[in-house]
């Protein structure tokens, strides 16, 4: 097979029939092509005069190597394969804590190896799940078990579903591909960008629980992890709580993939001796515009084009203070919304449906802080600075779960807003305006005013005086790791996989997910005796 690289197409251009494609931009006559698939696509709009697409192809024909002299951009390709392990020695079954897409992909390569995991979720499954979820937003209480930090799926549930990776790793067309086949969409396949969406990521979900199941695995849902049992530094059971009632369940091998909320748990293994060290985040406030607007800027005359999909940006500036600003998990044509998890705290985070459709676009608008900022050298500092600025938001949004807004003209004049101007805010159940610096350390605060200037100069009206903040964004990462070692098991405890984003190893759905399957990987070779 051959890859042909960098291939530039205009935005009306047909990809039905790709044949057509490679005889017209290539000169590869039809006779010669067995089979062609698109493999990368990406929209370039430096010029906004100029907006089009950079595709490849993969093509698989005679007498390539000619093609490969003849052609610019053109090389041998051969795909990632990835194997999954088998078990054959099935000993005390495994046990993964999580269903985000961590503990998902853990349990469907367990399960593949015939190791028959069990799987144990605080929250409920994903139908249940998104009912909750919805009364919250529409002003009901806050269930701390079941939220859009917890529950089936995870935090990534309700979110963009963007699959885009700052990781370079052979499984992540592997996991692609298992997304497809449990009903994400085929361009996830080949767009520099993917998406899925929270409407299709829910049906993806529950696809993938139910090949689990159907493997011989288990899904216990309303199951909280509660504590453990080790001899001589070596685990021997797990213990969860359900409906009321504790129970123990044999265990030589735990995936532990909590996520980046479990703040209960982060305390239950520092209380436990699991050694924990403190990690950076960042924080900030979620930012939002009209998508209409940010089309524009980013597309010009070209924005609205049906080949295009919202404009989608990402910005960092580096700032005299020492700190840069940077936004991040852009949702294009999507929602903010309420990602809390405890009581009398909020934290917001964003999220959008396939289409991307809606009236606003925003992004996490973050300030990086770390241990300094702490002021202590607990394992957890991290986690109790969080929790002390979502009070204050909370507070500063009148205590209902209300989300602090400030109009951004107010703001740079140190104003409280009193009006919207033409941007309106998407957050449920409600927003009430409350100046940043009631929530947000004096050093977050400048470094936005100074940083979003500067960006307002790389994106035209990414600076619009009725541009929105909506607080707080405090969950971007977690603030603490699970230390563990080069054979992923926790460094104090034998048989302990700390894993995915909230252990410290991961960030974002597609590298928690290839966290998962590498301590998946290693619990088969430790059932294996290797
Ligand atoms: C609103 C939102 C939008 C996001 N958008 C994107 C995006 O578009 N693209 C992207 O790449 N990333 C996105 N993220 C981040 C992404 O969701 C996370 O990086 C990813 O889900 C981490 O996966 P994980 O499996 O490590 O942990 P999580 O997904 O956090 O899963 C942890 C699971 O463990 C369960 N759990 C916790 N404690 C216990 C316990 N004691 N017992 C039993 N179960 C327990 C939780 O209920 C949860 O289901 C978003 C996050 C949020 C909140």
């Amino acid at each position: 097979m051959i890859r042909v690289s960098a291939i530039r197409v205009a935005l009306d251009t047909d990809f039905s029939d790709l044949v057509v494609l490679c005889e017209k931009k290539l000169k590869i006559s039809r006779n010669k092509i067995i089979s062609v698939k698109l493999a990368k696509k990406s929209v370039d709009a430096r010029k906004k005069s100029d907006v089009h697409f950079i595709i490849s192809l993969d093509i698989e024909a005679n007498n390539e190597e000619k093609i490969i002299k003849t052609l610019k951009n053109a090389s041998k390709y051969e795909p990632d394969e990835y194997s999954v392990p088998m078990v054959r020695k099935c000993g005390t079954r495994p046990v993964i804590v999580g269903f985000g897409p961590a503990g998902m992909f853990a349990a469907l390569v367990l399960a593949m190896a015939g190791a028959k995991p069990i799987v144990l979720e605080r929250g409920s499954d994903v139908d249940k799940r998104c009912m909750t979820v919805e009364e919250f937003q529409n002003g009901g209480k806050l269930d701390p078990e079941c939220n859009v930090q917890f529950g089936e799926g995870g935090a990534g549930t309700f979110s963009d579903g963007k699959l885009t990776t700052g990781i370079k790793d052979s499984r992540i067309g592997w996991i692609l591909c298992r997304l497809v086949e449990f009903g994400a969409p085929e361009e996830i396949l080949y767009l520099a960008k993917p998406h899925i969406g929270t409407d299709k990521l829910r049906g993806v979900v529950k696809a993938l629980r139910e090949k689990v199941i159907s493997l011989g695995g288990e899904v216990r849902f309303n199951s909280k992890f509660c504590g453990f049992e080790a001899e001589n530094g070596i685990l021997s059971a797990v213990s969860y709580t359900r409906g009321g009632e504790t129970f123990i369940l044999p265990a030589d091998n735990l995936i532990l993939a909590t996520g980046h909320s479990a703040r209960d748990t982060f305390e239950l293994l520092h209380n436990e001796r699991i050694s924990l060290s403190q990690k950076s985040f960042s924080l900030g406030v979620r930012v939002e515009h009209l998508r209409a607007d940010i089309d524009r800027a980013m597309y010009g005359s070209f924005a609205g084009h049906p080949a295009l999909k919202s404009a989608d940006y990402k910005l960092a500036v580096h700032l005299a203070n020492g700190r840069t600003l940077y936004t991040f998990c852009m949702c294009p044509g999507g929602h903010v919304v309420a990602a809390s998890s405890e009581e009398g705290r909020l934290a917001v985070n964003g999220m959008s449906f396939f289409p991307r459709d809606a009236e606003n676009s925003n992004s996490a608008l973050l300030v990086n802080v770390g241990p300094e900022d702490y002021g202590s050298d607990h394992p957890l500092a991290g986690m109790y600075f969080q929790r002390d600025l979502e009070e204050k938001a909370f507070i500063a949004g009148g205590s209902d779960y209300s989300a602090p807004a400030s109009v951004l003209g107010d703001f740079m004049n140190g104003r409280v807003s009193e009006n919207f101007g033409k941007v309106k805010p998407s957050y449920r159940p409600a927003v009430k305006f409350a100046a940043p610096e009631e929530y947000l350390p004096d050093f977050v605060c400048q470094s936005l005013k100074d940083g979003i200037k500067e960006m307002g100069k790389k994106i035209e009206g990414f600076d619009d005086s009725d541009t929105l903040l909506i607080g707080i964004e405090s969950r971007s990462s977690s603030p603490v790791r699970i230390d563990r070692g080069d054979n992923l098991q926790s460094i104090s405890l034998v048989g302990l996989y700390p894993c995915g984003e909230g252990a410290g190893y991961a960030g974002g759905i597609v590298s928690a997910a290839v966290d998962g399957m590498k301590c998946a990987e290693a619990v088969c070779r430790r059932m294996e005796g290797n």
